[in-house]
């Protein structure tokens, strides 16, 4: 019996909007300077626009079908129930072999990476538009890679286009990234593309998607709801790779029954 009956969801989109499409602009919040600088130096307990609070939407290939269909994708992990979070940074859950510490980051990274990912492979990655275009200013350097990664992070949903010397507008964002700020976040991922010399097998594709995945999960110390934390733990329990986030971080410590009994010198 799979109890998974409601299903708060993580990442879900609101609408899919093909990268080229300019007729339907959609508004977007725009973001209060002093909350986005804070936000930049991830403070103790503010809970930010999370991109991970419960919507309903039967468009998104995770969700678990209502009755007695069955889930799309494998369970790999048992299930887990939250008990609470700890430092407003990992989430404590029981299973049934014990007790799972999860940090909340590299979970939902690992979650939105598998799901933008396939969305990628099938070319059905959704992009929201910035409103009215926002205006990045880089360096010349920035500049010129931004020149040469632009085919590639339109299909990846980004629409950039130069708007003067070393002077752009940003059309559109991956939809994940839609309650980010766009020009901190292209900055941010120029520079971690550049700065990334880990080994050359891995793709351009590959650095893009996964700094979007850093830049669209939940942030340590973020106060999360008792849904939001049982949404990442339920699309978690269905990732293919549940155990380590995109760049190879744990995603969570296990401490089983029998190691609670030794350590309390129970056995
Ligand atoms: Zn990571």
């Amino acid at each position: 019996l799979d109890l998974d009956l409601e299903i708060p969801s993580v990442g879900r989109y609101r609408q899919h909007i093909p990268p080229h499409d300019t007729s339907s602009q959609t508004p977007r919040q725009v973001e209060d300077p002093l909350e986005a600088e804070e936000s930049a130096f991830e403070p103790h307990y503010t809970l930010p626009a999370s991109p991970i609070r419960p919507q309903v939407d039967s468009a998104d290939p995770t969700a678990i079908p209502e009755g007695l269909g069955k889930p799309k994708r494998p369970r790999t992990l048992p299930i887990l129930r939250v008990i609470g979070q700890i430092a407003a940074t990992y989430i404590v859950a029981e299973g049934p072999a014990g007790m799972y510490l999860v940090d909340q980051h590299a979970a939902h990274e690992r979650i939105l990476f598998e799901q933008f990912l396939a969305e990628y492979h099938s070319r059905q990655i959704t992009s929201q538009h910035t409103l009215g275009g926002e205006m990045v200013e880089l360096s010349p350097i920035y500049s010129q890679l931004l020149e040469e990664y632009a085919p590639l992070l339109h299909e990846m949903g980004f629409t950039i286009e130069p708007f003067g010397i070393h002077k752009f507008r940003i059309l559109s964002v991956p939809s994940m990234l839609a309650d980010r700020d766009s020009p901190t976040v292209l900055k941010e991922m120029l520079h971690d593309i550049d700065a990334d010399k880990r080994p050359a097998q891995q793709t351009l594709e590959e650095k893009i998607l996964r700094h979007v995945c850093k830049a669209a999960a939940v942030k340590a110390r973020q106060i999360l709801s008792h849904d939001e934390m049982q949404g990442i733990l339920r699309q978690l329990e269905r990732c293919e790779n549940p155990h380590t986030c995109p760049h190879g971080r744990p995603t969570m410590i296990h401490l089983s029954t029998a190691q609670l009994e030794t350590q309390f010198g129970r056995k």
